[in-house]
């Protein structure tokens, strides 16, 4: 199968051996579950839960706001053991902005009993709209690390080519490689399903980065009597980036305003593709992910079958944790950020927890000012122009950082990585953005206000009138009368 090349990339010292060399296990049921409402990029979730009740394993405990979850940019969020919720209330959460968000705590009861599950015994019978919607309340989303509801990628439209996303380019993380290992029959069969619920996509295929020979073959082997395609791609990093391994795989590109299904494309990680077959064929919801724990800050570095709620100490604990630990990342060495604390919850996008030992992260070296050099330009995937991002954002001047399209930015941190002045690009961008959508949210607030207080006003206008009409009605009526 022909390839093409993206603009850019870097290669990178992957650190997989570390973790990638022992079989998933099974994480430690823990005493308690915190539960963010919000776990997924779109509309946070409301509890449906009282402190006090009993609850049970899939059983829904923060459902969308309003209406039927099929029908939103949300998901719904399962208990991932049975117990009862003794708290509702403001935790720290796995969030660079370091924030609080309301979560549901339940205390486990040791017993880990399932609430009745509904599978669907011939998914082909169903129509695509009635699957779509099966996977929606599982509460499935994207599990690369992004968190899209899956279900909104399955809305009807005219998609030719599925990618199920295998790439797994990120430092560190080997979640993906060892599930294509142990579950490439689950993998296939999830890919079967989403290409069902896409209306029957003329093509499948499934990308795997060559630095994975095992999964590679594993599922070659699955996939060889069936149409579905798996194809090994250079590896070369962000490839498992959607729009890169697009690129990659059919040489088309996605442009600055579009979407992936825009050109026909859709995209899901494998590991999202193995909880759609779970949610379908088992009728289980997403409460457990596979997640890489590792870094020399812990004795044995391996992928675990974790329950989502866990805190991530309870599992750090369970691979050996060192003491001394210098940093706690969670995602890759490229993409992850810095956790100030090691008792936050594991959540639907934790696909990587680095605890890092002494030295084994770069310290960057001193900064120094830019030479022009234009390298980072050089190596950018969106093919941005990194050196005058970074002077906007560094000058706060967020209007000229976007009109150089500073939220096309994937955070992918190629332009840092070869930048020979040290300068943190990644940072200032984060930075920059942060800072845009908090005054948007703030501009967003003043608007509705302003309404509140205008839709006052017409209504103390409108009671007014009304009363005065009243009066002169009665008035009427004593004259005649
Ligand atoms: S790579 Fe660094 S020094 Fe070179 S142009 Fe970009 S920001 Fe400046
Ligand atoms: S972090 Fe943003 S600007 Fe830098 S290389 Fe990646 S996409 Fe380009």
């Amino acid at each position: 199968m022909r390839l093409w090349q993206f603009h850019g990339g870097v290669h990178l010292d992957g650190h997989k051996e570390l973790s990638s060399q022992v079989p998933i296990a099974q994480a430690n049921l823990p005493k308690f579950l915190i539960f963010p409402l919000l776990q997924h990029i779109g509309e946070p979730t409301e509890p449906i839960v009282h402190v006090g009740d009993k609850v049970l394993k899939g059983q829904i405990v923060a459902h969308c706001f309003g209406s039927d979850c099929s029908l939103m940019i949300s998901a719904p969020i399962h208990a991932s053991s049975s117990g009862t919720v003794v708290a509702i209330e403001l935790r720290p959460v796995p969030h660079p902005s370091q924030l609080t968000a309301i979560c549901i705590v339940i205390e486990t009861d040791g017993q880990d009993v399932w609430t009745e599950l509904n599978a669907i015994p011939d998914y082909t019978s169903l129509s695509p709209a009635a699957v779509r919607e099966h996977i929606a309340h599982a509460g499935i989303v994207g599990l690369g690390g992004a968190g899209f509801p899956s279900h909104v990628k399955l809305r009807p439209q005219d998609i030719d080519t599925l990618v199920i996303n295998g790439a797994e380019c990120e430092p560190y993380i080997t979640c993906d490689d060892r599930l294509m290992q142990e579950c490439p029959q689950d993998i296939l069969e999830g890919a079967q399903i989403l290409r069902h619920t896409l209306g029957g996509t003329k093509r499948c295929i499934i990308a795997v980065e060559d630095n994975k020979p095992s999964a590679f073959q594993a599922l070659s082997q699955v996939a060889q009597s069936t149409s579905v395609e798996v194809v090994k791609v250079p590896t070369l990093y962000p490839t498992g980036g959607e729009r890169q391994l697009i690129k990659v795989l059919t040489g088309k590109e996605v442009g600055r305003a579009q979407f992936p299904a825009s050109i026909g494309v859709v995209v899901h990680n494998v590991e999202t593709t193995r909880a759609v077959f779970r949610a379908v064929t088992q009728g289980r919801p997403l409460v457990s992910r596979v997640v890489t724990v590792t870094g020399n800050g812990v004795d044995c570095p391996q992928n675990l079958e974790v329950l989502l709620g866990t805190p991530m100490r309870e599992v750090l604990a369970q691979c050996g944790r060192k003491s001394d630990i210098e940093q706690l990342i969670m995602g890759g060495g490229m993409m992850g950020y810095a956790l100030p604390r090691d008792d936050l919850p594991m959540i639907k996008t934790t696909n990587c927890l680095i605890a890092s030992g002494p030295g084994e992260l770069r310290v960057p070296p001193p900064l120094l000012p830019c030479i022009r050099c234009n390298a980072c330009a050089q190596v950018c995937p969106i093919h941005l122009l990194p050196q005058q991002l970074y002077w906007h954002c560094k000058a706060k001047d967020f209007k000229r950082a976007q009109a150089y399209h500073l939220f096309d930015c994937i955070d992918c941190g190629c332009c840092a990585y070869v930048c020979p002045s040290h300068i943190p690009l990644v940072s200032y961008y984060r930075y920059a953005k942060a800072e845009i959508r908090a005054s948007e949210r703030e501009h967003k607030k003043a608007e509705q206000a302003q309404q509140r207080h205008e839709f006052r006003l017409f209504r103390v206008e409108r009671e007014k009138k009304e009363r005065a009409e009243r009066h002169k009605q009665r008035a009427k009526g004593v004259d005649s009368g």
